[in-house]
């Protein structure tokens, strides 16, 4: 369906004794529309090209991974794309804002406020009377039809895995997961939000049938105080993990998500001869347009 994309590879990480510890490599996927963005994106666009809506709208700061994958995959899907940003146009244009102006993507910027009442029916009028038709993704692709995108991407894996660990924004990778792999595998999620207890009921939410909202667990001490917070530590971390492994991460998502194995395996926290599935969700942002 687009080109470029390959399905990904895993790979096994080294210096385990007793365990199998094997990655998830989304990151490696597309050049532009890489990790689990992509996966979350999937049945949206497949759902607006079925309505005949050739725009999609959707939300995210400044910075978003989810507004430079939705740019990415709307050229590539051969559709238009409006992104709502939270905040002030600051120029020149950040990376990712560049990079998503260059794909064809048409930046609105709304202060805070009005950012807040993004969903309501009054602000989605107002953006309707001025861009027409459009079909809207949440912020953060946070909607049922990334589930099934994730989902779908999981029942293609091995369905060995003691456990699978994810980093968690909105908690919509961990609920396909969750719905795609079977019940006998937990799935673990990292919070890289603070208080991220939160996204039990978002989760459960998305999974809306009872039968799926079980085996999966929130590790919520690893979000290193907040979203974007890059202490010292972690950031040591990241480079003595991807020296070790030629593994790109950043700190935001991935970083935090494999300190977490790193420390739960120290902890013991898993039995001898599990293997454990680490889904690599991207965030690098590649910038090849500008
Ligand atoms: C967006 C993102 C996530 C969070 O995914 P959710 O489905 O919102 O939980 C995790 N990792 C990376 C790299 C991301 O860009």
């Amino acid at each position: 369906m687009i080109d470029n994309m390959i399905s990904p590879p895993i790979q096994t990480l080294q210096g385990y004794k007793n365990l199998v510890v094997d990655v998830l490599r989304l990151d490696l996927i597309h050049p532009t529309i890489t990790g689990n963005k992509w996966y979350k994106l999937k049945f949206n666009l497949l759902a607006a090209q079925k309505n005949n809506i050739n725009t999609i709208l959707t939300f995210g700061g400044a910075y978003s991974n989810h507004i430079f994958a939705t740019a990415a995959a709307g050229q590539f899907f051969g559709c238009k794309t409006i992104g709502v940003i939270r905040g002030e146009e600051t120029l020149p244009l950040n990376p990712c804002l560049r990079f998503a102006t260059n794909a064809g993507m048409k930046l609105v910027y709304v202060d805070r406020t009005s950012y807040r009442n993004k969903h309501t029916i009054e602000f989605l009028t107002a953006l309707h009377e001025k861009f027409g038709e459009f079909y809207v993704i949440p912020e953060g692709g946070a909607n049922e039809l990334a589930v099934e995108g994730v989902c779908e991407l999981a029942q293609t894996l091995p369905q060995d895995y003691d456990a699978v660990v994810c980093a968690c924004g909105t908690g919509t990778t961990l609920a396909g997961l969750r719905k795609g792999f079977s019940l006998d595998t937990k799935i673990i999620g990292i919070p890289v939000l603070k208080n991220g207890e939160f996204l039990y009921s978002e989760i459960n939410q998305l999974l809306t049938n009872e039968l799926l909202q079980k085996n999966y667990t929130l590790l919520t001490k690893y979000a290193w105080g907040g979203y974007a917070k890059t202490p010292t530590e972690l950031l040591q971390f990241i480079t003595n993990f991807t020296l070790k492994n030629s593994i790109p991460l950043e700190p935001i998502y991935t970083g935090k998500l494999f300190f977490a194995v790193h420390d739960l395996i120290q902890q013991n926290y898993f039995k001898n001869h599990q293997k454990i599935l680490v889904v690599h969700s991207g965030g690098h942002q590649l910038v090849v347009n500008n």
